[in-house]
């Protein structure tokens, strides 16, 4: 079964969509091959016979995330504010406060230096170029260091400290000893700031899409669903003289030009020949996946609102989950809690079978809501790592050493091969957006290409 087409796009996530609406506008003939038998990768939505539908994987965006915001409008998908009134909740060493706003309440000392230490980031982030961060004065120093080096060193407090790990681990999908803190900063800046990746209002979690992010998925490949072929993983990429064979188990596709929208580690199990060069196949060697779990218990009615908390809440290690979220329906027709696992929490947690896990959540909602936490309808989690076709979200990250060792090697194509996804994005790096962004910029070289 061969066929032959101008440009094969590896991955039907938003990345690969974004660049197929673009070749799709251009009259370029292409083909999506997918791995899975749904449109949206790191996206999933699941509708359930109740009548609700959770988002296992992205679901927010913000402001500043101008193509999200564009491709909303021009599909005519709406969205609206994730809730956020009343009060919030800081679970440290066992014991329970309340807090309005986005600082939680500690002690002057540690608010004070809390404050500092999230300044100083906002003041280091700022100056990183963002087309090659190695290149900063401090690189060297910065990505030999962890997140946690950084954190250990200027956290004063254990409840500055705890709060601040909670945080960094919610925003960056790992334990801090994991990330290079160069990278910390480089995603920082990509997000605007970390106000900005922290906030719900003016932030990144502002605001959810009506009916679920995998909606606007579906209505973006409504132009092109015949250029699309599901359940294709593609195995090998052979090159030829005047182009490339892509391999899936059952077909061949020749063509003239490739992207890859695929998370970084999977590009592993594909056979390139020739091989890829020595610095993207080392850099794969130092690029994991994030690690995060969605956890979830759905009630009749979001309940804790009318008791006057958000359903916000930050916690240390006592608890598998470092936040939970209001991710109820936008009429409130059900009330949905999110729990937050990340990094070795979430591996943790996930030791235990579904009915552990299960008991787990509602007796840490009983902690903070009271007994009607114990009424629930169902609980649902997800945990991307286990996905074949993931491996982890939200994106793979950089380990330390890894930026000044290989630079910008994913991001470079290699003769007509593009690599897009949301790990090649220097904006909104991490983020759909940057799925978005690095998506357009290959179909983009695809075109520059072709004119040359
Ligand atoms: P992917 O979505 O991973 O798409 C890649 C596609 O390639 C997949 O469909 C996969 O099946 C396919 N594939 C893989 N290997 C092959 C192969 N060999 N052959 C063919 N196909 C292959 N971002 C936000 O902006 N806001 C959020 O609120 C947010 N929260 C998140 C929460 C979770 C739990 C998760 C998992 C992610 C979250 N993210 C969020 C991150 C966001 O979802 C991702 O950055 C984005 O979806 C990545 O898109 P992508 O197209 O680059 O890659």
């Amino acid at each position: 079964n061969i066929a032959s087409t101008e440009v094969v796009i590896v991955g039907a996530g938003f990345s690969g969509l974004a660049a197929a609406r673009i070749l799709k506008q251009s009259h370029i003939a292409f083909e999506i091959l997918e791995a899975r038998d749904r449109l949206g990768g790191r996206v999933y939505t699941k509708k359930f016979d109740q009548g609700y539908y959770l988002d296992f994987g992205g679901q927010w965006i913000g402001p500043t995330q101008d193509r999200m915001y564009a491709l909303c409008e021009e599909y005519g998908v709406s969205f609206y504010e994730t809730y956020n009134q009343g009060k919030n909740i800081l679970d440290l060493k066992g014991k329970i406060k309340t807090y309005s706003g986005v600082i939680p309440k500690l002690d002057l000392f540690s608010l004070l230096n809390l404050d500092w230490v999230i300044r100083k980031l906002e003041r280091l982030a700022k100056k990183i170029p963002m087309n090659s961060p190695w290149t900063h004065p401090k690189a060297q120093k910065w990505d030999h260091m962890t997140l946690e080096d950084f954190l250990k060193s200027e956290c004063k407090t254990n409840s500055s400290y705890a709060v601040l790990r909670a945080g960094c681990e919610t925003i960056f999908a790992c334990d801090p000893e994991e990330l290079s803190f160069l990278h910390a900063l480089f995603y920082i800046k990509s997000g605007t700031s970390l106000d900005c990746l922290i906030n719900i209002k003016n932030g990144a979690q502002q605001h959810r899409i009506q009916g679920g992010m995998q909606l606007l998925a579906e209505k973006i490949s409504e132009g092109f669903q015949e250029d699309i072929h599901f359940n294709s993983p593609v195995k090998q990429i052979l090159t030829r003289e005047n182009g490339y064979t892509v391999f899936t188990s059952e077909r061949e596709i020749i063509c003239k030009q490739v992207i890859i929208a695929i998370p970084p580690p999977l590009l592993k199990e594909i056979g390139f020949q020739p091989a890829l060069p020595q610095t993207k196949t080392g850099l794969l060697e130092n690029y994991p996946m994030g690690q995060v779990a969605k956890c979830f218990l759905i009630y009749e009615k979001p309940f804790w609102r009318t008791q006057g908390f958000s359903g916000q809440s930050v916690s240390d290690e006592n608890t598998p989950y470092q936040t939970l979220f209001d991710c109820s329906p936008s009429d409130g027709s059900k009330g949905i809690l999110m729990g937050f696992s990340i990094g070795s929490r979430a591996r943790n947690l996930f030791k235990l079978p579904k009915e552990e896990r299960e008991k787990t959540m509602r007796k840490v909602a009983n902690r903070y809501f009271g007994p009607m936490a114990d009424d629930y309808l169902n609980y649902e989690d997800f945990f991307m790592t286990d996905e074949t076709w993931s491996q982890g979200c939200y994106a793979a990250l950089m380990q330390p050493k890894a930026w000044t060792s290989f630079q910008d090697a994913y991001r470079n194509s290699v003769g007509n091969i593009h690599f897009a996804g949301t790990e090649a994005a220097t904006r909104w790096h991490g983020y759909i957006e940057g799925a978005v962004l690095a998506g357009e910029a290959a179909a983009e070289k695809v075109l520059q290409n072709l004119d040359s």
